[in-house]
């Protein structure tokens, strides 16, 4: 039972990905919930927007994530049903690159650890199946994942915020947290019309994330956005259902990502990385969009999918918030057990977000967790701070 004073039992701070499906999962668990978002669910200032994101199972950045992505998929299915509106197609996917490249190798370790119906694609193989990838190297072979696909991030924000409020949580929009005060067996949460006295609090702000909890290694990268078209505007072989989502390592510098057009979207493409992706403060991101943004998968696109015309037909910004080492924070910093943290999406966050919302949910009612949370353990970078700074976060401020 929570004390009488308590306005609820905890607070989720920021309703995108990961927040909207934590609120989700925390009051399906008969939890009182408040949910409190700066701006509305599914906009388009923060890190999930653009109308699809790639989704795989044998995902090549960590073998633990294939029951994540697992679990999450059927989550989505489930925010579908509800909401009565596409949120996850399935669609396979391809990962094109040398044997020896962590698209190929990364692919193959998660999908040999969980057994996974992968197929391997020599290059002749991928050049009959898959002929709008042209200028392949010669090394080159794939693997097709017959489970992946694209999951729509804005639907899927708006189905969960729905589910939580029809599971009971009360939804706060339009409005910013200024200040988490962690006080004697709980949490003050300030806004500027109201604070709450909850027992616990998950932060998931995204790009905002250190605003609130500075002390987490994560820095906000600038990420330009970009959809193309086929050179011949009537070429039906771009759309999804001929060109499913891909993963390809160029060359030994450069990957791109993507998928075929569908209804209401474009073909997307985009570059794992790029030197003008750069470090920003979230609140004073500069959204313009100049050549220089598209200059690199401009030129990738011309080499790898002459197909289309490397000219993009639609820009915008979005931001990456990347962990040191490319995997999520999700935990709670110094063992505290009023603050959960879930955040460093490191560009591969949306696909596994509805799982992530089950795995704050759990860690909230402490539960065992579905998978091992020892790689996405925030404290994997704080405990050397607890040695060094002796720093323990008694009140944190907003510094925005
Ligand atoms: C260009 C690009 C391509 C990507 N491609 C893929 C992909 O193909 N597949 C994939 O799985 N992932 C992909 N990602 C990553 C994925 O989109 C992110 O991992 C995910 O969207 C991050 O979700 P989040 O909940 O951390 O952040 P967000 O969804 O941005 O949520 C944070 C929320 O907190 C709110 N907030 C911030 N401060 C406050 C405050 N003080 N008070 C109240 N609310 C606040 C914000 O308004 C926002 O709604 C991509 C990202 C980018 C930028």
């Amino acid at each position: 039972m929570r004390p009488r004073e308590f306005d609820a039992d905890i607070a989720v701070v920021g309703l995108g990905a990961m927040g909207a499906n934590a609120a989700w999962r925390l009051a399906e668990r008969g939890l009182n919930v408040i949910g409190i978002e700066r701006f509305h669910p599914g906009h388009v200032l923060g890190s999930s927007h653009g109308k699809t994101r790639v989704f795989r199972v044998a995902c090549l950045e960590h073998p633990n994530l294939v029951p994540l992505a697992r679990r999450s998929r059927e989550l989505w299915t489930t925010l579908q049903d509800l909401s009565g509106t596409p949120v996850i197609r399935n669609t396979g996917a391809v990962m094109i690159g040398p044997e020896s490249s962590e698209v190929i190798s990364g692919t193959l370790a998660a999908a040999t650890a969980h057994d996974l119906p992968i197929t391997r694609l020599t290059r002749n193989e991928l050049q009959q199946r898959f002929p709008q990838h042209q200028n392949l190297a010669p090394d080159h072979v794939g693997i097709w994942d017959p489970e992946a696909g694209v999951v729509h991030p804005e639907a899927g924000i708006s189905a969960a915020v729905d589910a939580a409020r029809a599971a009971g949580a009360t939804i706060y929009t339009d409005t910013k947290v200024t200040g988490i005060e962690l006080i004697d067996g709980g949490v003050v949460v300030t806004t500027p019309t109201g604070r709450f006295t909850v027992a616990q609090v998950v932060v998931t702000t995204g790009a905002w994330l250190n605003k609130l909890v500075p002390n987490l290694p994560l820095t906000p990268l600038r990420t330009p956005m970009m959809w193309f078209e086929p050179a011949d505007k009537n070429d039906p072989s771009f759309r999804l259902e001929s060109f499913p989502t891909f993963i390809r390592a160029v060359d030994a510098d450069n990957w791109i990502w993507g998928h075929g057009s569908g209804d209401g979207f474009a073909v997307k493409v985009g570059p794992d990385r790029d030197p003008n992706f750069r470090e920003v403060d979230p609140d004073t991101i500069d959204r313009g969009i100049s050549p220089v943004d598209w200059r690199l998968v401009s030129e990738l696109v011309s080499k790898a999918l002459p197909g289309l015309n490397p000219v993009p037909v639609l820009t915008t910004t979005c931001m990456v918030t990347h962990s040191p080492d490319g995997h999520f924070q999700i935990g709670r910093p110094y063992d505290d057990p009023r603050l959960i943290v879930g955040g460093g999406c490191s560009g591969h966050a949306f696909k596994h977000a509805s799982g992530i919302g089950e795995l704050i949910a759990q860690i909230a009612c402490g539960e065992e967790p579905f998978v091992d949370l020892a790689f996405v353990d925030p404290n994997r970078f704080l405990r050397g701070q607890d040695r060094g700074l002796a720093y323990r976060p008694r009140y944190i401020e907003s510094r925005a």
